[in-house]
């Protein structure tokens, strides 16, 4: 059994090891200025915490049960995969490594684990009472590049509850809409590395808080809530970008308040 100090030393080797030289599909759904200041080498706010090691660990060892019957079937000759295979588009400047190739198929697979409440956000229910899955936009950024960089039209994210052992298979579409929208963050992170200089964050990332609506349909839909946007809340760079350690931690208390305070979010 690892300590959190070993499983910690580890996650830093990887981060050193992880190549500057290119941007990183698995950053796509991340806030375009933090990418920017990763690349840069700018120092993070704060380090990675224990609870956040056994998060990412736990993610490891599922990906790796996951991955087993398909490493089983490969090593008996009846498949050909390739796992965590770089991916590299030098026209974007992005690079990769997908969970799975499936190269039967021509098929890529991302496996991400969740806890089970971001799980049923996956999996809403429509007015009619039918799941509807729905990916991260960030995963589906992600397995897009991939099937771009492989020139492979088939790709699917597997989601795994890590509290419920549940599954959810949600297949991905390379449509003209995705490849120009890695295109243009691409684009937009090329040219800030040209120009030195950090790019201009969406309004919506910039730490006040964002909106949430409830996702289940159904009859009884709950209020709309304040909510700090979730990449803010992720975001290391806090201090380089808005000048000010806290203000995630402010941007929490706020948000906090206006919910108390019962100010109703303007939906548009
Ligand atoms: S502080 Fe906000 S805008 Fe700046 S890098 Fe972080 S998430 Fe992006």
């Amino acid at each position: 059994m690892k300590t959190h100090q070993e499983i910690r030393d580890w996650f830093l080797e990887q981060q050193e090891d992880r190549e500057h030289t290119h941007w990183h599909a698995s950053s796509l759904g991340s806030c375009i200025s933090g990418q920017w200041y990763e690349r840069m080498g700018y120092k993070k706010t704060k380090e990675i915490d224990a609870k956040q090691l056994m998060i990412m660990k736990t993610g490891n060892a599922i990906e790796t049960a996951e991955l087993e019957p398909y490493h089983m079937l490969a090593k008996a000759g009846k498949i050909r995969i390739g796992t965590q295979e770089e991916l590299v588009m030098e026209s974007l400047g992005m690079m990769g490594h997908p969970d799975l190739l499936e190269y039967d198929y021509e098929r890529i697979t991302e496996i991400k684990s969740t806890n089970s409440r971001s799980f049923k956000y996956k999996s809403p229910v429509d007015a009619d009472g039918n799941v509807v899955p729905e990916a991260s936009d960030g995963h589906v950024l992600q397995t897009a590049f991939y099937m771009m960089a492989k020139g492979w039209d088939l790709g699917r994210i597997i989601y795994f509850s890590k509290d419920w052992s549940d599954m959810l298979e949600i297949p991905v579409t390379l449509t003209d809409e995705l490849r120009s929208r890695i295109e243009g963050i691409a684009g937009t992170l090329n040219r800030a590395l040209e120009e030195n200089k950090a790019p201009t964050p969406p309004e919506t990332l910039v730490y006040e808080p964002a909106l949430t609506f409830n996702k289940w349909g159904g009859s009884k839909p709950s209020p709309a809530k304040w909510k700090v946007n979730w990449q803010a809340t992720y975001c290391d760079y806090h201090i380089h970008c808005m000048g000010d350690e806290d203000r995630g931690e402010k941007a929490i208390k706020e948000a906090k308040q206006l919910n108390k305070d019962g100010v109703i979010p303007d939906e548009s």
